[in-house]
């Protein structure tokens, strides 16, 4: 299948800006740093997520869904903007979240109540036994809905099928004659991953431009381990689903585990310094479970020297801001007491 020729719903905010960051460039003395605006897709917030669900509900749509189930942690930035697309064409959202119903709704969860997504919550230990508990869930939901006359489209967490994967293998295309445009040709770019979904279709866009960048992805958890073969295959399913023939194997793919911390969201101090760092020289916000985690990585990564300085750096900035609002308990309750304390 041509990407043409792919059912799509184009309605995210694109392309997205493609800014230089002098002010952070002066301050971590990065000379060519550029951020990628994926938090300004629009759409109930925005976030990486719209690239791919311009084509899954797409997809959902011409199979005559009218219900659309997705799932993720408990503040899963995919579930938000599943919810928030489903909103605005028109289907009914289900949201099936590993974890613990809070007392609190704030941040996405919050957003998700508001644009009237239905929730159910799984516990489960961590997200990979989870995925499983979702997924039987997502199951007997499925069934129930169907019976009353429903036809569902059920998505896996972070939208993470080659459907939605070639909304990222656009984004490269996009990303690249914005840099033509620019007359500035990216050495690397930086990026959170968590699926890696978001990683595998930009290594295949990469592939079709023929750039020179290298695609370094930030893990932010220890989940869907072994995480470079996977990433591998999903790049590879995506290619053959293009009618492309690249393929790729586990050392194809760049990431990094050091920036994790103990684990998926649990804040780290580099990740809580690196959202300080940003919002006080650009006044852009990152988050704490994906972005802030990225970009401790891209300035680490340069302060060992792992990425020479004044090559030309580009932070895929994916969104996930709402996390934000969730406060302490995604930041720590040291840095919001470090914040009250000091100027
Ligand atoms: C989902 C998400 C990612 C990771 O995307 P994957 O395709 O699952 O790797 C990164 N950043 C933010 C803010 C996200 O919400």
């Amino acid at each position: 299948m041509k990407i043409e020729e792919l059912p799509r719903i184009p309605i995210g905010k694109l392309p997205t800006p493609l800014e230089k960051m002098t002010n952070l460039s002066k301050v971590t003395h990065i000379p060519h740093l550029y951020m990628k605006r994926d938090d300004l897709t629009d759409i109930g917030y925005g976030g990486n997520k719209i690239r791919k669900l311009e084509f899954l509900l797409a997809d959902a749509r011409e199979k005559g869904a009218d219900i659309v189930m997705s799932t993720g942690g408990v503040q899963s930035n995919f579930t938000r903007q599943a919810a928030a697309f489903a909103a605005k064409v028109g289907m009914r959202s289900v949201c099936i979240l590993l974890g613990k119903e809070p007392e609190d709704y704030r941040g996405n969860l919050l957003l998700e109540k508001l644009m009237g997504a239905e929730l159910y919550f799984a516990t489960a230990e961590n997200l990979d036994e989870g995925a499983a508990v979702a997924a039987e869930l997502m199951e007997s939901l499925t069934a129930q809905f169907e019976k009353e006359g429903h036809i569902c489209y059920p998505m896996p967490i972070s939208g993470s099928t080659p459907m939605g994967n070639v909304g990222f293998t656009l984004g490269f295309l996009e990303f690249s004659s914005q840099m033509e445009d620019m007359n500035i040709d990216a050495d690397h770019v930086v990026l959170a991953t968590g699926s890696g979904g978001t990683l595998a279709g930009l290594l295949v866009g990469k592939m079709m431009t023929g750039s020179k960048a290298t695609i370094m992805g930030i893990r932010v958890g220890y989940m869907f381990d072994p995480f470079r073969e996977n990433v591998a295959q999903m790049a590879n399913e995506l290619s053959s689903f293009l009618d492309l023939d690249f393929t790729f194997s586990a050392k194809d793919i760049i990431t990094f585990d050091e920036y994790i911390g103990e684990g998926y969201d649990i804040p780290t101090q580099s990740a809580n310094e690196a959202i300080k760092l940003v919002a006080r020289t650009e006044a852009i916000f990152l988050d704490p479970v994906y972005t802030g985690k990225a970009m401790a990585g891209l300035l680490g990564l340069v302060e060992q020297g792992a990425v020479p300085r004044d090559d030309t750096i580009v932070f895929w900035h994916t969104g996930g801001h709402p996390a934000l609002f969730v406060g302490e308990e995604l930041l720590g309750k040291e840095f919001m007491e470090s914040l009250k304390s000091s100027p």
